[in-house]
């Protein structure tokens, strides 16, 4: 017997009503209706049967929710408690982190997976997952058919930090670790910048005692990274494993994956708002605070606006924040030398990022530069979905998909500062920045997450998300 709206008509838990719903293609006027974690309908307010909870969502705008798909966290950075609390405070409902596994002790990826998986269920807020850093340790390779099962579908290597052994992969173990993931259906990310060349530079600039911070970007000059990704992309080739470029920062670099994408080559990439808001000029102010990999970009250079045009054109399907925070006394030691303290250790690099990265790309990419508001439900909600094995789970607002909301209050006006930041770095470099606009309220798995700058769900409320085979972005141009 067909069941009616009004008396007897099953309850939903939540209506969410009044907004401007934006997906990656439309804005649309409508209400949706959310019951057991997931969203079930989408209609007119009037149609849908009444509810537990309702939240009039008038003047705002409501997105899918929020990913961020390239952060760092865990022992030198944020842990997994912290980093999600203040992951959920700046408007994020899902997290894809990068994780290690101990290869002193020979652990293998299934051990790693399932470690930190139980580790991290108990500690975070938001739903998670995990890309797996394969160093150059040749034994960890026979474990991937078995991570892909276990929902670890993103594997990345770096082809620089030759100072930090065994992290650096030799081409011919790129290509072994290439293989390997296309059988299993997994995407490769890669870290591309030619480290023979920025170590060959790191070391001249040290003999010739050019060790100010400004002298760091000159050693990771733009076409080391052309280089290294016209070599990622050959060997993606080669193998026939997806290619994911991490943190594109060059025009060059850009140029190159447009290319291959004309090609139908499988090449993905993403930026971060750093390399679309920031420039070397920072390194005189910061100094080794704004020491980073890539490095910033020259302030009079191309790259800047070229990775505003690419998201624009849609070459560029995801912004990430890289978020890779340190403490002060971490950076300190490198005001006198920028690239190794006196032991010799490599001065870290990364910066505070994903307390920033959403209220940014709304206030810099949609206010300021006139992107459209799908533009932001595309590169932080379902490209990342896409490639990285979960959509239309997260990353959509359509019947069946969890219930991940993101909603934007346009009109507060606010300034940046890092006292109201929560990360272990203590600093933010976007320190005194004007905003319009801020996450106002989320939801995760239907459930209230952030309202008002308060969060309702506790740590351990975040589920372990196991992904699929990775998914084509949308491309195009956004306007
Ligand atoms: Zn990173």
């Amino acid at each position: 017997m067909a069941r009616h709206a009004g008396a007897g008509a099953e309850r939903l838990d939540l209506v969410v009503h009044g907004g401007q719903v934006v997906t990656s293609t439309d804005v649309l006027d409508v209400a949706i209706g959310i019951k057991d974690e997931k969203i079930v309908a989408l209609a007119p307010a009037d149609l849908l049967p009444p509810a537990e909870r309702t939240i009039d969502a008038r003047g705002k705008y409501v997105l899918p929710g929020a990913m961020d798909c390239h952060i760092h966290l865990g022992p030198e950075y944020d842990d997994w408690r912290g980093g999600p609390i203040a992951a959920a405070h700046a408007g994020l409902t899902t997290l894809l982190g990068f994780a290690l596994y101990d290869h002193q002790a020979r652990e293998t990826l299934p051990q790693a997976i399932k470690r930190l998986r139980d580790e991290t269920e108990q500690q975070s807020v938001l739903d998670f997952g995990f890309h797996f850093i394969l160093a150059h340790t040749p034994y960890i390779l026979d474990g991937i058919p078995e991570a892909v099962e276990m929902g670890v579908t993103s594997f990345k290597l770096f082809m620089t930090y030759k100072k930090r052994p065994p992290r650096m992969c030799p081409d011919d173990f790129v290509i072994a670790a290439m293989e390997r993931i296309a059988k299993a259906g997994g995407v490769t990310q890669l870290h591309c910048e030619n480290g023979d060349v920025l170590d060959f530079l790191e070391n001249r600039a040290i003999a010739e005692g050019r060790t100010a911070p400004k002298d760091f970007p000159p050693t990771c000059p733009d076409w080391a990274e052309e280089e290294a990704i016209n070599r990622a992309i050959t060997m993606g080739a080669m193998t026939g494993s997806p290619v994911y470029v991490v943190h594109l920062s060059t025009r060059l670099g850009l140029e190159r994956i447009k290319a291959a994408q004309v090609q139908g080559q499988r090449v993905w990439t993403e930026t971060c708002p750093q390399y679309l808001l920031l420039d070397d000029s920072l390194m005189e102010r910061w100094g080794p605070y704004a020491k980073m990999g890539p490095p910033l970009r020259p302030a009079t250079g191309p790259d800047r606006d070229a990775m505003w045009n690419g998201l624009a054109g849609g070459f560029i399907a995801t912004v990430g924040s890289d978020h890779a925070p340190r403490v002060k006394a971490a950076k300190e030691p490198g005001w006198k030398n920028i690239f190794v303290d006196p032991e010799g250790k490599p001065i870290p690099f990364g910066n505070p990022s994903v307390e920033t990265m959403v209220p940014l790309m709304y206030s810099e990419g949609v206010v300021k530069r006139g992107l459209p508001l799908t533009w932001m439900a595309r590169v932080l909600a379902e490209n990342p979905a896409r490639i990285f094995g979960l959509y239309p789970r997260k990353g959509a607002i359509r019947v069946g998909s969890d219930a991940d909301l993101l909603i934007i209050d346009p009109e507060p006006e606010w300034t940046v500062t890092a006292n109201e930041l929560r990360g272990i770095a203590g600093m933010t470099l976007y320190e005194g920045w004007r905003m319009r606009g801020r996450p106002w309220m989320t939801l995760l798995r239907g459930r209230v997450l952030l309202n008002q700058r308060k969060l309702e769900q506790e740590p351990g409320y975040g589920r372990y998300l196991a992904r699929t085979a990775p998914r084509p972005p949308l491309g195009g141009a956004v306007r």
